[in-house]
């Protein structure tokens, strides 16, 4: 699946950068270009793989390059004043080749979290093309007001985009880790994931010896609708002198005989394909509350076993209760491991995403009784708490 990605502020920039260095590493593709937008010039300068061209400052008249704090509604005016310059990003580009355009950002913070649902109304007037988001949700720690942007972001992020992939830096910091510390690699979690989910739909001809290859339409498909997902992925280690070859054919034409072969290959798929969605996902949630799937199972070919694939993906219908789960491989001859990613769509309960909401409700009633002033405020309070009182962006 190629996308053309466009990354908004520190962490939009970051994750884009790691993106296209994961990218590299693995030989791999998919994207077909990529953007950096930012507010502060410090910011775009201290990018490594975006190219320099593609590196875009805006809202210099009024910041001067400097950035805007957390201040996301300040980055929201500036990007809906400088919406020209922001499309420029897309000149060069060769947009008629992208199957979906990706923009990401942290939405704790200023200028991504303004920005990026700026970017992606505006975008989305011009191209046709699906739009999804990557957003990054701050750790509880992270503070009141970062919760509190990140309220509002993910609520304009989701109605102007077709799908929100979102991960929580709460989840992904290890405990008593500090969060900045352990950016980088959150970061290559985060691409790992999304690298194996748009790389699959880009196998070649020739390595299409399974019949069951996800191609870019399945991912569309999942994320049709939109919504907030969340991807868990896990793999094992392959014995090495098995590594590579050597495997019975029988697992890969799916067919009768059980050999001793199927039988670890389909072990180890069910098993990761548990792991996956049981373990850490990018944004923990009620498995249960998510509409859609798609499973993609990934190693060396004669590993691929097509009953294995299929149980798999029954076994997350029935974790999900949804019955739009897909299922398919990803070829990956010279690997030494089997790897299962399990993404799943418009998650609709997540304690994570409450929470930041609770955060920002408080936040966002501290604000209002301190504008109004005490007395109309008590008045105010019961209302305050409900959701919709949370504007978006
Ligand atoms: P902006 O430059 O004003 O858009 O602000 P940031 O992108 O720095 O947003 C702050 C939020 O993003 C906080 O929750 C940070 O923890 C998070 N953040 C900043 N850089 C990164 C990064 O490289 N990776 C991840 N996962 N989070 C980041």
């Amino acid at each position: 699946m190629k996308v053309l990605c466009f990354g908004v502020g520190q962490a939009g920039g970051n994750v884009l950068d790691a993106l296209l260095r994961y990218e590299q590493r693995t030989n791999a593709d998919y994207v077909v270009d990529a953007v950096a937008y930012n507010t502060a010039s410090a910011d775009l300068r201290g990018l490594d793989l975006v190219p320099e061209e593609n590196r875009i400052l805006f809202g210099a008249d009024e910041v001067s390059g400097h950035g805007v704090g957390a201040d996301n509604e300040l980055a929201a005016e500036l990007a809906e004043r400088d919406s020209r310059q922001l499309l420029r990003g897309t000149d060069g580009a060769p947009t008629s080749t992208a199957d979906a355009f990706l923009i990401f950002a942290g939405l704790g913070g200023g200028t991504g979290s303004g920005a990026a649902p700026v970017l992606a109304k505006h975008l989305n007037r011009v191209y046709e093309q699906p739009i999804y988001g990557v957003g990054v949700l701050p750790a509880a720690d992270e503070g009141a007001l970062y919760s509190r942007n990140a309220a509002r972001s993910l609520k304009a992020f989701v109605d102007v985009t077709d799908h929100v992939f979102a991960f929580d830096n709460g989840a992904w910091a290890e405990s008593g880790e500090d969060v900045a510390a352990a950016h980088e690699s959150m970061n290559e979690e985060l691409v790992r994931r999304l690298g194996i989910l748009f790389a699959s739909g880009e196998v070649g001809e020739s390595e299409r010896v399974g019949e069951s290859v996800v191609d870019s339409s399945e991912v569309i498909n999942t994320l049709r609708g939109g919504g907030i997902s969340t991807i868990g992925y896990a793999a094992s280690e392959l014995p090495e002198s098995d590594g590579g070859g050597g495997f019975s054919i029988s697992g890969l034409l799916g067919g009768g005989s059980s050999s001793s072969d199927d039988v670890d290959s389909i072990n180890r798929i069910t098993t990761q394909t548990r792991k996956a969605v049981l373990g850490r996902l990018t944004l923990p949630c009620d498995v249960d509350s998510a509409s859609r799937g798609l499973v993609v199972v990934s190693g060396p070919p004669e590993w691929l076993n097509r009953k294995a694939i299929e149980r798999s993906r029954t076994w997350v219908e029935e974790q999900t209760g949804s019955m739009e789960v897909r299922g398919g491989d990803y070829p990956l001859p010279e690997s030494n491991h089997v790897g299962v990613l399990v993404l799943l769509g418009d998650v609709s309960r997540s304690d994570r995403v409450a929470e930041i909401r609770s955060t920002a409700v408080e936040a966002e009633q501290d604000r209002r009784e301190r504008e109004v002033g005490d007395a109309a405020a008590s008045e105010d309070k019961t209302e305050a708490v409900v959701d919709d009182r949370l504007d978006s962006l």
